[in-house]
């Protein structure tokens, strides 16, 4: 973990296109909460292949538009070059300047691969078409890619998006900080040396989280899945005992030196807000 140490703090949002007028009036009610926070940026989440692609846009704009930063999250799989291009210059004229790199995961149905197999070939290409312009993060996975065939290949993947140019890394959610500080470890072992800044994901709701994981491979270990599932549907019960794991397991982050947190807010302000108060963490 020593290499993490070096870096400053930065703490960013994610948020996913609202798809109602209803979730885009909740959306800029969170978003008005969360920037009081002061965060480095608000990114948005991308539908590879998928029809939420201009919401992203319009989504990204808004946040850019109203002052603050956004960082657009754009996978590939499924892209032709021209679509990538097209949405890289949209973003550029319009002072855009970091982009969560992406593969992304072919919807069900599509069978093109597109101009880009891997994140690493879309990491290139923006290098070498935009050069230092956009500030480019990728995503890190401490509990292995649920499609890498073991935890060394997929190290080696990563150190690939890496070389072709990534800034930062944000990980895959996860409850295991072990899982993280060995990874951290890993990467520093194979001399990969940039923030890898921790993703972390509120517990709200436990049949949605469940789904969630079971899709991404990340892990809800046995003793939380099984105080979870005895809440039933006492909403209270769940939001304070996620709470209070979720603010655990980020003090014990915080301890070991971790570059900051990127919140999954689910376009939600009030869980990431009181895991931010909790930790003390300043505006
Ligand atoms: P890659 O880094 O390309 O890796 C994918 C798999 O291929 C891994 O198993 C890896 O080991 C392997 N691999 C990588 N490079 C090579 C290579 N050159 N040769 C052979 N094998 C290789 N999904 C969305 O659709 N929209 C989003 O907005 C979105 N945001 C995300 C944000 C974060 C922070 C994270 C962690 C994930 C996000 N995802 C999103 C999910 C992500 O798209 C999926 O996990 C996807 O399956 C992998 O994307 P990647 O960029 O990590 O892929």
């Amino acid at each position: 973990m020593i290499s993490q140490k070096k870096y400053t703090p930065q703490y960013s949002f994610e948020f996913f296109p609202p798809k109602t007028e209803q979730g885009l009036d909740k959306l800029r009610a969170t978003r008005t909460e969360l920037a009081k926070l002061k965060p480095k940026y608000f990114s948005v989440t991308f539908g590879a292949g998928g029809s939420t692609q201009q919401g992203t846009i319009d989504t990204v704009l808004e946040i850019q538009q109203s002052g603050l930063s956004a960082a657009p999250h754009l996978s590939c799989v499924g892209s032709t070059l021209e679509s990538i291009t097209h949405i890289l210059n949209t973003y550029k004229e319009n002072g855009v300047n970091r982009v969560v790199a992406l593969r992304g995961d072919m919807p069900s149905g599509m069978q093109e691969a597109g101009a880009f197999r891997y994140a690493n070939e879309l990491v290139e290409f923006i290098r070498r078409e935009y050069g230092d312009y956009f500030h480019i993060e990728v995503a890190a996975y401490p509990e292995v890619h649920p499609q890498a065939s073991d935890a060394q290949t997929d190290l080696i993947n990563f150190k690939r998006k890496v070389d072709a140019g990534a800034n930062a890394a944000i990980t895959q959610y996860f409850y295991n900080c072990d899982a993280y500080f060995r990874f951290v470890d890993d990467c520093e072992k194979a001399g990969i040396d940039l923030p890898i800044v921790p993703g972390i994901m509120p517990i709200t709701n436990y049949t949605q989280l469940a789904r969630f994981s079971d899709m991404c491979g990340a892990e809800i270990p046995r003793w939380i899945k099984k105080r979870l599932q005895g809440f039933g549907d006492d909403r209270d019960s769940i939001m304070a005992f996620g709470e209070d794991v979720v603010t655990q397991m980020c003090t014990r982050l915080q301890q070991e030196g971790v570059p900051g947190f990127h919140f999954y807010t689910m376009n939600q302000a009030g869980p990431s807000m009181a895991i931010w108060q909790n930790l003390g963490l300043k505006a």
